[in-house]
């Protein structure tokens, strides 16, 4: 029998309910169309065809461009029980052929190919023979030379397709397609009346920011100061600025690792290896890193250099929270990028026609870099979609600091008149400072009027104000080795005190919020879990699903397939370890909470108390006797009910159940959802609206008898 949506979603996916999209796309297939799903990273294009893949009887084909992906996407899916595989050039002669034999005896639901393949014989051959359902093109935007991937390959796609005996469905999917780029997939793919499904490219969770004029190493190691545990990417523009970030982090003690087109396969792999199974959370990299990395709990990007357009700023600062979780997207932005951008442009082998594209691509990322309106809606309003609002969640719509430095400006660009616009902003600083430099000495700069007016800033922040100044055209740097600065076209008015310099700066992104132990602690198994089986941890289970086992604590088996991203066959697999650590867990938080009384509500919820705990022993010594009410809560925790509980403390049922509601309004955790539904709740509160809230008897009576007092001081309680 043929196996239903749902039946796959809970037993393979154990998701409980589609993103945005994918369900359209997927009945689409399913009813035979061809289809084109446009959606961002981190939508969940996967499942797409994942899904339909093993409801259709028969083989689904996934071309798919790099093979580093490919072994990725066939591990997370022999973990969910699905029978997949790969064939692509890692493979030794024998394992390509074992493959194709499984394959011919029909044992693949799902097989990743890289487009080259299609070109051999062999392969062809094969799949003469099997009943091919669906044809599933990934990262389909490779096949478009006005997109920023292309891949020659992907444009005999089309043709081998036309070349089956029996045309089977044909997907595609994309998350960076421009308008014109989508044209060119469903006409260079030959897809027949496609239906075509565009999802916002909105990507709700990440938190942009242009930071313009910083020292960016020193920002960048205070940025992982404030975020110790997260996972993230830092993107250079180039191999040797890769490495001088990656020799001074190590130096400084940070762990960290790097991936460019520079270095061997056996070094790329073993760091993409650390990255992508925890063990270095930091990776820095050229823009060779990550095309499909699946990596879903990456919590910031930071361009270490502006990118040369949008598409690919997009996509990099994309690999950030594909879990759905609030992450970072950082670009520190310098003049000095424009340069090197152009000098790549100029001198790379394009036609002028495309040269003047790129420029053109360019010019749009720079205009993103000095934008003072919303970040979010001038990458969205890039790609097509135009009528958004400010977003209330980019540095530019909440960070915004508008501060007037027309005094630092007229004095920096006084001092650049005075050292005849031949210098560069390391010494301009040093003279406005006032540093007993030797050169300085030397070039009589020290008797200049301007020699240490701004003494009282660090030379630093006075390079960045030159930096802070160049990006907003007041100054000009030039290319070469030294770059020397001049005054811009705004300068002018400036001196004259015409015009004010008003700049906004933006402030470093908030720190996400602090994690709790048991979300460490399940993070700890799974590690060690994925460590035995050889997998990324986040194919066991993603971020997204332990933060919600350590909210909402699962006792059970039923309580555990509720929670996102739990299938039947991850919990066969991996679920009782998990519920024991929970268990564990619950017991001991409810005995050291119970050391430290919650009256100490004054004190705000932050990181610190952890380290706290453990200089604070006489706490300890106290002892107090544990309130009858938090044993109750205890017992409960783990997992027995209130009868039981009532029964082996010899208390009466009500008792205990005031017990429960005394140690939530003390603060305690408690799952209400097992006395109450929603429905009751409602009724409830729609019994109390009308007799009043002050008492329960009247409430009780005008409710059916099946609603029980508890169930009403709950509903009370819950919306007190
Ligand atoms: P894309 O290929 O579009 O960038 P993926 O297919 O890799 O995105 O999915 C991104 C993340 O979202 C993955 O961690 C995946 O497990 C998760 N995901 C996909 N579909 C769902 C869903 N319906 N509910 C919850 N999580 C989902
Ligand atoms: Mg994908
Ligand atoms: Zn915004």
């Amino acid at each position: 029998m043929q196996t239903s949506i749902r039946q796959a979603m809970d037993r393979y996916f154990g998701f409980l309910g589609f993103k945005d999209g994918q369900e359209e796309v997927i009945h689409s297939i399913l009813e035979g169309h061809d289809t084109l799903g446009v959606m961002p990273t981190g939508g969940g294009k996967s499942l797409c065809y994942q899904l339909p893949g093993l409801v259709l009887p028969g083989l689904t084909l996934v071309i798919s461009p790099l093979i580093a992906l490919m072994k990725d996407q066939v591990d997370a899916l022999n973990d969910q029980g699905i029978a997949a595989s790969f064939i692509n050039s890692s493979l030794t002669q024998t394992e390509f052929y074992q493959r194709l034999n499984i394959a011919r005896q029909g044992k693949y639901k799902l097989l990743y190919v890289a487009p080259e393949r299609l070109e051999t014989d062999q392969f062809t051959e094969l799949l003469g023979e099997l009943p091919l359902s669906l044809i599933a093109i990934d990262e389909a935007h490779c096949i478009s030379q006005w997109g920023h991937d292309f891949r020659p390959s992907y444009l005999r796609i089309g043709a081998w397709i036309e070349t089956l005996a029996k045309r089977p469905v044909v997907a595609a999917f994309t998350a960076t397609a421009t308008p014109r780029v989508q044209k060119d997939i469903v006409k260079l793919l030959g897809l027949k009346e496609p239906l075509v499904l565009i999802n916002s490219f909105n990507r709700p969770n990440l938190y942009f920011s242009v930071v313009k004029g910083v020292e960016r190493t020193g920002f960048i190691c205070r940025y992982l100061d404030e975020h110790p545990d997260h996972a993230g990417i830092i993107y250079a523009a180039t191999r040797k600025e890769v490495e001088s970030l990656f020799e001074e982090l190590t130096k400084r003690g940070y762990s960290v690792g790097k991936y460019h087109a520079g270095l061997n396969n056996a070094e790329r792999n073993s760091y993409q290896e650390a990255f992508i199974f925890d063990k270095i959370q930091v990776m820095i990299a050229t823009n060779a890193f990550g095309l499909g990395i699946d990596k879903s709990n990456v919590r910031f990007v930071i361009h270490h250099n502006m990118p040369r357009h949008l598409e690919a700023y997009y996509q990099e600062a994309g690999r950030a929270g594909r879990d759905g979780q609030t992450a970072d997207c950082i670009l520190l932005y310098q003049a000095q990028d424009i340069l090197i951008q152009k000098f790549l442009i100029e001198h790379s082998s394009r036609s002028e026609i495309r040269k003047d594209m790129e420029y053109a691509k360019l010019q749009d990322m720079i205009d993103y870099c000095h934008t003072s309106h919303c970040l979010r809606q001038y990458i969205l309003a890039y790609f097509g979609e135009k009528d958004n609002e400010p977003c209330n969640y980019c540095a530019n719509c909440l960070e915004r600091e508008l501060r007037d430095i027309t005094i630092e400006a007229q004095k920096i660009f006084s001092c650049i008149v005075r050292m005849k616009q031949a210098y560069g902003s390391k010494l301009i600083a040093a003279v406005l400072k006032g540093a007993k430099q030797k050169r300085i000495m030397e070039l009589g700069f020290d008797r200049l009027s301007t020699y240490g007016i701004m003494s009282n800033y660090s030379t630093q922040q006075i390079v960045d104000l030159i930096n802070l100044l160049a990006a907003e055209d007041y100054l000009i740097i030039d290319s070469g080795r030294y770059p020397v600065v001049q005054l811009g076209r705004r300068a002018r008015p400036v001196l004259r005190s015409e015009e004010k310099v008003i700049v906004s700066l933006p402030k470093i992104p908030q720190a996400a919020a602090p994690e709790s132990t048991i979300f460490q602690a399940l993070r700890d198994l799974r590690r060690q879990i994925a460590q035995e089986q050889g997998l990324p941890p986040y194919i066991i289970f993603p971020d997204t699903t332990l933060q919600e086992m350590a909210a909402s604590l699962p006792q059970n088996r039923e309580e555990m397939l509720k929670i996102n991203g739990v299938g039947q066959i991850k919990y066969e697999r991996y679920g009782e370890q998990f519920l024991e650590i929970i268990k564990l867990y619950s017991v001991e938080s409810a005995s050291t909470r119970d050391l430290q009384p919650d009256n100490s509500t004054d004190v705000p919820p932050g990181p610190s108390p952890r380290r706290e705990n453990k200089q604070q022993p006489e706490k300890k010594k106290k002892e107090p006797k544990i309130p009858s009410h938090i044993i109750t809560w205890q017992e409960h925790q783990t997992g027995k009910s209130l009868p039981t509980i009532a029964t082996e403390r010899n208390l009466s049922l009500t008792t205990v159940e005031d017990h429960l509601l005394k140690a939530a309004k003390e603060g305690y955790q408690v799952n209400w959802e097992q006395f109450l539904s929603p429905l009751e709740e409602e009724q409830i509160l729609a019994a109390a609206q009308v007799v009043g809230y002050e008492k329960l008897r009247p409430i009780k009576d005008s409710l059916p008898d099946s609603i029980s007092y508890f169930a009403i001081k709950v509903a009370l309680f819950k919306n007190q």
